[in-house]
């Protein structure tokens, strides 16, 4: 390794990003309130291995996608195998479910999880190489209240967390029956255009022509807009179940636009298609916080088994950033106004055991453990803005007491180890205990 680099400071991988405590709050937030309400309509949290086979991706998400064509991280192990970092989740949960004979339980099965996914995507506003999802998939359910009740969580995930209004795009993508025709039909349209589109769509054309509708290009953009609609396509079945999942959406007041043009980026969704976006204006709203659809053929496609399906996921990191904007304030933390000073070999032994007593009363609490002198330590507790000092010396230590401080006047007194913990409950009153959270 050359010399500059090797004194180079190491940063995180481009795309990547830390989360640090304050915006860690925010994470929690959000999973506090999605893993509630999922929780009510009875889903079952599943966590599935980050690294799984490469082919469960490119096998079922579609070789020809992007995904799988130039976003997914793969390796080779020592042993041979071909290995990926899971660009999304439901394939590895829908995995899970046919490895552990999940079909013999009660139909459906409602499955939420949530983690870390790769993508070597060009980093850019609200688009990471690793972002966190959340997601949610009914697995045995083939009617399209199964699609409705996924909308409707989500959505109200997105309500009472007040990120701000959200609305839901929608579209059909027919099955096996009607597509075809459509793909047909949509051929046939790009074919006299073929000259125009772009380097991209020229092999979206060859090898999956209904991503030519998710192009962004400024020329194919224009040429979208005559292209034949999926949803004049659709055979009976389809168009019942997509009239169903609307009337439901109605029904339930839920804000929704049809979207002939969406089609997502997997090839394993059939029938509904949705994406969640903000309706507001300004930047967050440009970008799709979420995204799902039904996907009743990716049990086939794994493990030779019919398992119609619907889920969606919401993208952490986007919510957590429209969260943000909204200037939606977390949790408070629980804040200490004390701190534990030790003197000595007696003390710092005692100490250990005097900061669990404090947790098991929920009163957090300040330390520096690894400070020996009494100003270093008094400095800190200073510097933190502490409101009393429990000075543990050896006396103390032998005689199982402690010196009680209060910072700003300096007055201290002696107290038992036995009160200390009544004494500063008397002393602090409620504001050493956790304060109610904002989002409710
Ligand atoms: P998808 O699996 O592509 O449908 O994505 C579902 C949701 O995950 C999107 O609507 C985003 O909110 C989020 N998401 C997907 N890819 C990224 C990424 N590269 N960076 C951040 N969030 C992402």
């Amino acid at each position: 390794m050359e010399k500059k680099e090797k004194n180079q400071l190491i940063q995180t991988p481009k795309g990547m990003h830390d989360i640090l405590p304050d915006d860690y709050a925010y994470f929690n937030l959000f999973y506090e309130k999605a893993e509630e309400i999922a929780s009510y309509y009875g889903f079952q949290p599943i966590e599935t291995p980050i690294l799984e086979k490469a082919e469960l991706f490119s096998r079922t998400l579609g070789e020809t996608t992007d995904v799988v064509e130039k976003e997914m991280y793969t390796l080779r192990t020592k042993g041979g195998d071909q290995l990926a970092l899971r660009p999304e989740g439901t394939a590895g949960v829908m995995r899970a479910y046919i490895e552990h004979g999940m079909h013999t339980l009660p139909q459906p099965v409602l499955l939420s999880y949530r983690g870390p996914f790769f993508r070597h995507e060009n980093p850019q506003h609200g688009r990471y190489r690793s972002f966190h999802q959340f997601g949610l998939e009914i697995l045995g359910e083939e009617k399209s209240i199964g699609d409705a009740m996924t909308i409707q969580i989500f959505h109200t995930i997105l309500e009472e967390l007040k990120v701000g209004p959200a609305i839901v795009r929608i579209n059909s993508l027919g099955d096996k029956e009607c597509r075809p025709n459509y793909r047909r039909e949509l051929v046939g349209y790009y074919k006299k255009y073929f000259h125009a589109l772009c380097k991209d769509c020229k092999n979206r054309f060859k090898e999956n022509p209904l991503r030519l509708l998710d192009c962004k290009d400024a020329k194919c953009v224009e040429l979208k807009k005559e292209a034949p609609q999926m949803i004049q396509h659709l055979c009976h079945k389809c168009k019942d179940s997509f009239r169903e999942v609307l009337e439901f959406l109605e029904a339930s007041k839920i804000p929704y636009v049809i979207d002939n043009q969406l089609v997502r980026g997997l090839d394993y969704y059939t029938r509904t298609v949705f994406e969640f976006f903000l309706d507001r204006p300004d930047e967050i709203s440009s970008i799709a916080l979420g995204g799902g659809g039904r996907y009743d053929e990716l049990g086939k496609t794994i493990g030779k088994r019919e398992v119609p399906a619907v889920g969606a996921t919401l993208g952490v990191d986007r919510v957590v950033q429209a969260l943000k904007a909204q200037k939606i304030s977390t949790k408070p933390k629980k804040i200490s106004k004390i701190f534990l000073i030790q003197l000595g070999v007696a003390a710092k032994y005692k100490s250990l055991s005097l900061l669990e007593m404090f947790r098991k009363a929920h009163i957090p609490i300040y330390q520096s453990l690894s400070k020996d002198s009494l100003k270093s330590q008094l400095i800190i507790a200073l510097k933190l803005n502490m409101a009393y000092a429990l000075i543990l010396g050896q006396k103390e230590a032998i005689d199982s007491t402690i010196i009680v401080q209060n910072i700003e006047t300096r007055e201290q007194e002696t107290v038992s180890i036995n009160s200390i913990l009544d004494y500063i409950k008397l002393h602090l009153g409620e504001s050493s205990k956790s304060q109610s959270k904002s989002v409710k």
